[in-house]
């Protein structure tokens, strides 16, 4: 079957250097142990397998970041590339924890741009995901002061004065379809509103490549966590912008002849926090795969 491999895919840089870090944390023998990741250092569960490997514990990911910390006394706290909140950080500090910040620079450039906008007197409203790691640490930079925006439901409820400056931002994993969108409702509501896009530029490239590459393709696979927030955005643009059948995998395992039943061309991309490994083994098993004899991946059970 014809496969094209769309790039740019897969790590980014903030992942790249949050991963090294907690490895060379890991290494290093004078850091105090245990060594606890609070939440998941990416939304990758194969990545958090492969860092256990190396002593690292990472915590349960449906809590708070304020409330994961009531559960380490004493150790290494690990904060991930989605940020933190002050209030975070001022707890850990507080605990005695010996603090590892791996927040992605882009993420922290949103975070001063609160801050700096806060202090400036503006309310700002956060176009964001609910129950992601990135708003909650975005949110606290500035507390009632940011207000999360996920879709109309959450505009409408806004009460702000008519008089207040407005300044709206973003996560840095969405996508700019679905959030030019947003704003252009914010606006509507709001006509004086200071806009700062902070979709960074590797989730751009990255949607960007797969809208314009899955052109020629019958089918797309998105290899992916389902808790990643960059994958899921990756499947939206897929469907929603190229128009094409698109499918969310965990790895190869996920893929079944169904799915490719008429296909002749299927493209592969892969979140920014999937290992580079699971994605070519989804590669290779497709590029082998003969339509005329369909046969399922390696480990699936019919
Ligand atoms: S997706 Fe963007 S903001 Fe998030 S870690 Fe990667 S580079 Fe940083």
């Amino acid at each position: 079957m014809k496969v094209i491999s769309i790039t740019p895919r897969g790590f980014c840089y903030g992942v790249v250097d949050a991963v090294e870090m907690a490895k060379q944390v890991a290494r290093d023998p004078s850091v105090p142990r245990p060594i606890y990741i609070l939440g998941q250092l990416v939304h990758n569960h194969h990545m958090i397998e492969r860092l256990a490997e190396y002593g690292i514990i990472s915590l349960d990911n449906t809590a708070s970041r304020l409330d994961l910390l009531d559960s380490i006394d004493h150790g290494t706290v690990i904060f991930t590339a989605h940020g933190v909140s002050p209030q975070v950080k001022e707890k850990a500090r507080a605990k005695g924890l010996h603090c590892v910040d791996t927040t992605c620079p882009d993420v922290q450039k949103t975070h001063d741009l609160i801050r700096q906008l806060a202090a400036r007197g503006y309310q700002i409203l956060f176009i964001g995901r609910k129950g992601h790691p990135e708003p909650e640490g975005a949110l606290g930079e500035a507390p009632g002061q940011v207000h999360l925006v996920q879709d109309e439901s959450d505009l409408a409820a806004l009460d702000l004065p008519a008089t207040a400056k407005i300044a709206v931002t973003t996560q840095t994993t969405l996508s700019r379809w679905d959030t030019e969108a947003l704003i252009a409702r914010i606006r509507e509501r709001y006509p004086g509103i200071e806009v700062y896009t902070e979709i960074c530029q590797a989730t751009q490239l990255r949607q960007e490549a797969a809208v314009r590459q899955s052109a020629e393709a019958d089918v797309v696979f998105v290899v992916g966590d389902v808790r990643s927030s960059n994958s899921n955005r990756l499947v939206d643009v897929v469907r929603d912008q190229a128009h094409k059948p698109v499918y969310l995998i965990d790895s190869v395992r996920d893929i079944r002849p169904e799915m490719l039943a008429g296909a002749r061309t299927v493209a592969v991309t892969a979140g920014s926090s999937t290992p580079s490994d699971i994605t070519r083994e989804v590669i290779r098993f497709l590029q082998q795969y003969d339509p005329e004899h369909p046969v399922l991946p390696p480990s699936t059970s019919p």
